[in-house]
C-alpha cells in the first residue's frame, strides 16, 4: 500500500475535470469526476470535447482519491462515458465506497447493454445509481432531474 491507502498497483485515467460541490449530477453536494472518452457521438451532446480518449490530464486513482477526500462528498463518475473502461471504473467505485461514500455513474450505454457485458456489470454493481442511455435530442427535457432526455433512466443496481 502507498501513503494514499491505495494498492501499489495503481491505475491511471484521463480526467477532463473534477468539480467539487456540484448539485446537478445526482442528489446533494457531490464531487463529479469527468473522464475523457466517448464513442456514442449523440447528436446534440453537451460536451463533444469529451469524446477523445486521450483528452484531459492523466491522473492516478490515488491522486483522484486525494481530491475526493478533500470534501468527503458523494461521488459522480461521468464524462465522456466511463463505461468504455469498466475495469478502471470498478476500481474507482471500490475505492470510493471503501471511504463510506456512494457513487452515481453516468453512461450512454443502456441498462440492457450493461447487463449483457459482465465487465460493465461488475463496474456498476456497487454504484448507488446508474444514469443510463444515449442523449436523444428530440427527447430533451431540461426539467428532468439529473438527466438530459426522457429515454434516459436512473437505475439502482442494489435494488434489482
Ligand atoms: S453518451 Fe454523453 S458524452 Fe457520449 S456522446 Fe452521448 S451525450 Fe455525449
Amino acid at each position: 500500500m502507498n501513503d494514499s491507502g491505495m494498492a501499489d498497483e495503481d491505475i491511471s485515467l484521463n480526467v477532463l475535470d473534477i468539480r467539487r460541490g456540484t448539485t446537478v449530477d445526482g442528489p446533494g453536494f457531490r464531487t463529479s469526476i469527468y473522464l475523457s472518452g466517448c464513442n456514442h457521438r449523440c447528436p446534440g451532446c453537451h460536451n463533444p470535447d469529451s469524446w477523445p480518449f486521450d483528452g484531459g490530464v492523466s491522473m492516478t486513482l490515488a491522486e483522484i482519491m486525494d481530491v475526493v477526500r478533500e470534501e468527503e462528498f458523494n461521488v459522480t463518475i461521468t464524462g465522456g462515458d466511463p463505461l468504455y473502461q469498466p475495469e478502471k471504473i470498478k476500481k474507482i467505485v471500490d475505492a470510493v465506497t471503501a471511504e463510506g461514500l456512494t457513487v452515481w455513474i453516468y453512461t450512454g450505454f443502456t441498462w440492457d447493454e450493461i447487463q449483457a457485458d459482465p465487465t460493465k456489470m461488475e463496474a456498476v454493481a456497487h454504484a448507488e445509481a446508474v444514469v443510463e442511455g444515449r442523449f436523444i435530442m428530440n427527447l430533451r427535457d431540461p426539467d428532468l432531474p439529473f438527466r438530459g432526455s426522457t429515454n434516459q433512466r436512473i437505475v439502482f443496481p442494489g435494488r434489482i
